[in-house]
């Protein structure tokens, strides 16, 4: 049987990243992927559009994100940090641009161009790639992994990296593989849990909505009548609830919270604005068409799509001339603008999670090289290690970092005699 430098396990970002650069750095590379293609995950982030990373180029700044445990990724983001990977995929023929809150996205295209890319730039520097291969174990031998075993056979490796992902979208080839063994050979794993995740709502008419993005709002999460977080951007509903950048970003908090009781979403529409101009501007608005039904007067307030809502959630009558709303009504419309009350009722199902928290424990790896500190020739990299940050190109350069840093020491360590 002929022995690989290394083998890469998950044809994800962070093992497409991996095995591209171990192959650069002259190791021979089996890249081994169970769905029929790679990058399946890839393909959904950031709506398809994929953001790619966050502009923040102090590491010790980008790692703040990533709570407690984020300097640990230090080494990794000084190998590879954001403008590193900005300039991979630009020198590559992909331009990106810099959007709303520092997320950095392609600047046409999306998800399928940077697959494309990256399956490009994988094949250049030589990676052997067989997908529709499912990984059903790895072979130790005195404290290494010697082997990797397929359905399709076995393949020996001097080094293996570990690139499994999480648990959520299982549709995607996610299924927790990496975590069993992990755990088999003695790694601790602080235990797998869904993050960033939609929240559902008690309300009938959020799959009418599915459409509408919800630019530049305002969301106050409330428990036992006191604001327990606020966040300002982008949201959009979903089938049975509402998401977006910043419903997941709420979603820890929210569910720490409906853990001792009800929590309610206030959104603000017109969060640039007090109640008192917006009343003023909505006066204005009735006044400018004080003969037309009051349906008819509110398209230069709302989106197409959310005035039938609006009309029945204010209690108006639609056909009511606007001239003749009263102001306790006026009133009463005003405050779906700014103070819109919607009731959570539980989160998403973990498989609508964006991420997985948790997973193997950084006191088990060497984060100057990902290394384990327990299989000596086994290297993670990606979500599947116990580290997870915000929405907004967190988590994507999570991989792309500790890819990178897999791909070179797992080549480095492959080629010493
Ligand atoms: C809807 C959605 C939108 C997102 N948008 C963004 C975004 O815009 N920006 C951002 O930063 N992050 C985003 N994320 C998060 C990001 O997609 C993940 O953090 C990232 O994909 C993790 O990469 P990974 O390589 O670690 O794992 P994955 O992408 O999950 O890849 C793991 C691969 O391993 C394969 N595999 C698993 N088990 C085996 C096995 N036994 N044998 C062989 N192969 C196996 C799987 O099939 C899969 O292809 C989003 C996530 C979701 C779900």
């Amino acid at each position: 049987m002929s022995v690989y430098d290394v083998i890469v396990i998950g044809g994800g970002p962070a093992g497409l990243f991996a095995a591209g650069v171990a192959a650069e750095q002259g190791a021979r590379v089996l890249l081994l992927e169970k769905n029929r293609r790679c990058g399946a995950k890839l393909l959904i982030t950031g709506k398809g559009r994929c953001n790619i990373t966050y502009d923040e180029e102090d590491p010790r700044r980008f790692c703040e994100y990533f709570g407690r445990q984020g300097k640990t990724l230090l080494t990794a983001l000084y190998s590879l940090g954001t403008a590193a990977t900005v300039d991979f995929f630009e020198q590559r023929g992909l331009p990106l641009q810099r959007e709303r809150g520092g997320r950095i996205f392609p600047a046409q295209g999306g998800a399928s161009e940077v697959l494309k890319l990256l399956l490009k730039y994988i094949r250049q520097a030589g990676v052997e790639t067989k997908t529709s291969c499912r990984v059903n174990g790895l072979q130790y031998e005195e404290g290494c992994v010697r082997a990797v075993e397929t359905a399709y056979g076995t393949f020996a490796a001097a080094t293996v990296i570990v690139a499994t992902g999480g648990l959520s979208y299982p549709e995607t080839g996610c299924s927790g593989d990496g975590y069993r063994w992990a755990t088999d050979s003695r790694h601790r794993l602080t235990p797998p849990q869904p993050a960033l995740v939609p929240l559902q709502l008690d309300a009938d008419w959020t799959q009418d909505l599915l459409n509408l993005n919800l630019k530049n709002v305002n969301i106050t999460a409330w428990h036992n009548n006191k604001p327990i977080a606020e966040r300002f951007g982008e949201a959009f509903f979903t089938r049975h609830g509402i998401g977006g950048p910043i419903v997941l970003d709420l979603s820890a908090l929210v569910r720490d919270a409906l853990q001792r009781g009800p929590v309610e979403l206030q959104l603000d529409l017109k969060p640039a604005v007090s109640v008192e101009l917006f009343d003023q501007r909505l006066q204005r608005e009735l006044a400018g068409h004080s003969n037309r039904n009051f349906a008819n007067a509110l398209s230069g307030l709302l989106p197409q799509l959310l005035i039938p809502l609006f009309v029945q959630l204010s209690e108006i009558p639609a056909e009511k001339k606007c001239h003749s709303i009263t102001k306790q009504e006026r009133q009463r419309l005003g405050r779906l603008f700014k103070d819109w009350r919607l009731k959570v009722t539980a989160l998403d199902t973990p498989e609508r999670a964006i991420i997985t928290s948790g997973g193997v424990s950084l006191a088990d790896i060497d984060m100057r090289t990902m290394r384990s500190k327990v299989v000596d020739n086994l290297y993670f990299a990606g979500e599947m290690i116990d580290l997870d940050g915000p929405t907004g190109g967190f988590n994507l350069q999570l991989c792309w970092s500790t890819g990178y840093l897999a791909g070179i020491s797992a080549a480095t360590a492959a080629k010493k005699p």
